[in-house]
């Protein structure tokens, strides 16, 4: 059976855990080849070994300019061009409110959630402009839409990215270049504890925390995984989001439109 990726190149940042990890997998299922990209170098390599000929493993830093360069470059070198872009590496931090907030906290934050979705477009452009166009997907998050889902730095950046995805849409769209951004909602992933430098079994504890109690809150009553931001990432970047630019997904559950409330009142409609 035809895969929905089938040709193309596509390169997915933070792709050694949760969300990005779980995109390559899709990816990879759908026919596309995939440059995984990670500072997790033996995860990174293991995806490697798994699909075998079909996803490379590049050490990507994205704080850091040449690595994005050189990332993006493998896709061209390794597997002749560049389709679709999936920018998608995040950390949180600990700048609750704007009391906490530090010159250094902030400028971290921002290099790795803002600017280097900046750079990754930048060095992304020029070589699907080779292809003649491609999709470009941008990770925010719903705490940059709304108020009370993240730290002030951390909501202010996906905030950011939202729009820039949005600039980003209107520049490339000559070149047949679509730039979208996801936000997800609350996913099972080790963001959470990873960000805090927690041990794997607390931080994968924390996962499972926040998707359970995500579940309770939220207007469709199941647990976030991967997979659910993974499916969008796939329609986005296919053929089949062809006339769609510029906007933003979101993938929450509902929990942005009410509270389980909402839920529990639509399972009383007659309708
Ligand atoms: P995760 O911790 O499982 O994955 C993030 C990945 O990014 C990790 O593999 C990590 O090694 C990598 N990474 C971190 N810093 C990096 C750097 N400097 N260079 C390259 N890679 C780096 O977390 P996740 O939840 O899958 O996060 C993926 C994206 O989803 C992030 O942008 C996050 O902000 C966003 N997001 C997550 C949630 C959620 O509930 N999990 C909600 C909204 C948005």
């Amino acid at each position: 059976m035809a895969g929905r990726l089938d040709g193309k190149v596509a390169v997915i940042t933070g792709a050694a855990s949760g969300i990005g990890l779980g995109t390559v997998e899709l990816f990879a299922a759908e026919g596309a080849r995939v440059v995984a990209c990670d500072i997790q170098d033996e995860k990174g390599r293991m995806l490697e070994q798994r699909f075998k000929g079909q996803v490379r493993y590049a050490h990507c830093d994205v704080t850091q300019e040449a690595d994005i360069a050189a990332a993006l470059g493998l896709a061209k070198s390794e597997f002749g061009g560049l389709d679709v872009l999936f920018n998608n590496a995040g950390i949180s931090d600990r700048m609750t409110s704007i009391a906490e907030v530090t010159t250094e906290g902030w400028d971290w934050i921002f290099s790795i959630l803002v600017r280097a979705v900046a750079l990754g477009m930048k060095h992304a452009a020029p070589l699907m402009i080779e292809r003649g166009g491609g999709s470009i997907i941008n990770t925010a998050s719903i705490a940059g839409l709304q108020a009370g889902y993240g730290p002030i730095a951390y909501s202010t950046a996906k905030a950011g990215v939202i729009h820039m995805s949005r600039v980003a849409a209107a520049q490339l769209s000559p070149q047949k270049i679509r730039v979208n951004a996801i936000c997800p909602g609350l996913i099972a992933t080790s963001i959470f504890g990873a960000s805090f430098g927690l041990p794997r079994e607390v931080a994968d504890q924390m996962a499972a925390m926040v998707a359970a109690n995500g579940a309770k809150a939220q207007p469709i009553p199941k647990a976030g995984v991967p997979d659910d931001i993974a499916k969008a990432a796939l329609y986005l970047a296919s053929d089949d989001s062809l006339f769609v630019s510029g906007t933003h997904l979101v993938v929450d559950g509902g929990i942005t439109v009410g509270g389980r409330h909402s839920w529990d009142t639509a399972m009383e409609s007659p309708f």
